[in-house]
């Protein structure tokens, strides 16, 4: 069927709601922007649902089955799924504190799904250290420093004229290191900002990947808030240390993201024992603290302390592609089975 703004409008005009209403008055559609069989909704209405976003999102694709869409109202965006679109997800790899090896984990993950065949992207919004670049050896020369995000999240900009994520690897890298110039004390702070930023860098950039792998800021607080309420995750997946010991927050980070109904995959201990530099061995170095798996939280799997972790982030040549058939590649790749599956 012809993609055009009149088209649109006559669709939505036959949306009703359960008891028959109409859910939509025509000036409540502020604005059409289509390009090819893509187009975007703007809605003028404030403080809706998701599942009011996701109504008018599935009626639109039931009216016009091959094109895509984004339904906005003011910043929000949803395009289907779990908002970031049809059969496409945004997996969230939290740790209450930094270094706990939340980013090792992410990289590792992303490559372990790209090579189970899956197309990945990666996004470190770890504003207190984007290391994910560096991780992976990504050194964009020009590009995205000093992008506006600021305007750029209000308007909608077709799929054309969004910055390309870098790529690296067969993922598709992104960073708010590439958008905000200067680490820490970044000058994103408050919730609205890292808000809009991190949304920007889902909704305002030419991602192809279907599962965008987040490694998320660090911190139980307003950044958790914004991971778990306006973001569009399909799931969370933990990063803990045995030096996490109480993992303090843990169970109030489980709740809040209960609450707003994202799907907590499993956990991953990380640093967990030590592979012996001679034998391969693993030696246990201390217990973990079970207050997540406590909560019914399942443990994915156990990475051990292994120095060349570490050595091949800072060479940006990640472990599970040099040795890909070592014990770290191999517990990636049951933690990849389980994601995988969790969002089947
Ligand atoms: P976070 O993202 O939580 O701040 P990182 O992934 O940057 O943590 O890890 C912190 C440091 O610990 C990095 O130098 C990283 O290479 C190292 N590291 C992470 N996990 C391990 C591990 N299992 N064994 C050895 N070093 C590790």
């Amino acid at each position: 069927m012809m993609l055009d703004e009149a088209a649109i409008r006559a669709s939505l005009a036959g949306l009703n709601g359960p008891t028959g209403a109409l859910l939509l008055a025509a000036d409540e559609v502020v604005s059409v922007v289509i390009e090819d069989r893509w187009a975007a909704v703007v809605l003028g209405k404030d403080q809706v649902s998701v599942e009011f976003l996701r109504l008018v999102h599935d009626h639109l694709w039931r009216s016009f089955p091959d094109a895509t869409f984004e339904v906005r109202t003011g910043s929000d965006v949803f395009r289907g799924g779990s908002g970031f679109g049809q059969g496409r997800h945004v997996v969230a790899v939290l740790g209450g504190k930094g270094g706990v090896g939340k980013s090792t984990v992410a990289v590792s993950l992303a490559l372990t799904l790209s090579a189970m065949g899956l197309s990945v992207g990666l996004l470190d919004a770890d504003l207190n250290g984007p290391d994910i670049p560096h991780m992976l050896g990504v050194h964009p020369r020009s590009g995205h420093r000093g992008l506006n995000w600021k305007l750029l999240t209000s308007t909608v900009t077709p799929p054309s004229q969004r910055p390309r994520p870098q790529e690296r690897y067969r993922l598709e890298v992104m960073s708010v290191g590439f958008v905000v110039p200067e680490r820490l004390p970044l000058a994103v702070t408050g919730r609205a900002l890292v808000s809009t930023m991190l949304r920007y860098l889902i909704f305002g950039i030419a991602w192809s990947a279907d599962v965008l792998v987040i490694d998320a800021p660090p911190g139980t607080g307003e950044e958790l808030q914004v991971m778990a309420h306006d973001l569009p995750l399909s799931g969370a997946i933990f990063v803990t240390t045995p030096q996490d010991l109480a993992q303090m927050d843990a169970e109030r980070t489980l709740g809040l993201l209960t609450e707003h109904g994202v799907p907590v995959i499993g956990l991953v201990q990380n640093m967990a024992g030590l592979t012996c530099p001679h034998c391969a061995q693993e030696i246990d170095l201390f217990s973990q603290s079970t207050r997540l798996t406590d909560a019914g939280v399942r443990v994915l799997g156990r990475i051990p302390f292994d120095v060349r972790l570490s050595v091949t982030a800072d060479q940006g040549e990640p472990l599970v592609l040099g040795d890909p058939r070592g014990p770290i590649a191999y517990e990636f790749a049951k933690i990849g089975l389980a994601v995988r599956r969790a969002l089947e």
